[in-house]
């Protein structure tokens, strides 16, 4: 399991955001993005329709480099 903040996604709170793998993290981040920050959601909806890899390129790298709870 690692946690990760909302902020640390490319989000706007430290809200703690807990996963057993990348793909479940995003799903939360998601998740809670959509949810908290309807404008962050925008954005990321904006920047993944431009380029679907962007946002998994610049977070997994963050995801990989934070340790297992
Ligand atoms: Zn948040």
């Amino acid at each position: 399991m690692k946690t990760m903040t909302c902020k640390e996604l490319g989000g706007a709170c430290d809200q703690k955001l807990s996963a057993e793998s990348w793909d479940e993290m995003v799903t939360t981040m998601t998740k809670h993005v959509m949810e908290k920050h309807p404008d962050v959601a925008k954005e990321m909806e904006k920047m993944h329709n431009e380029d679907p890899q962007k946002w998994g390129k610049e977070m997994k790298p963050k995801w990989e480099a934070t340790s297992n709870d």
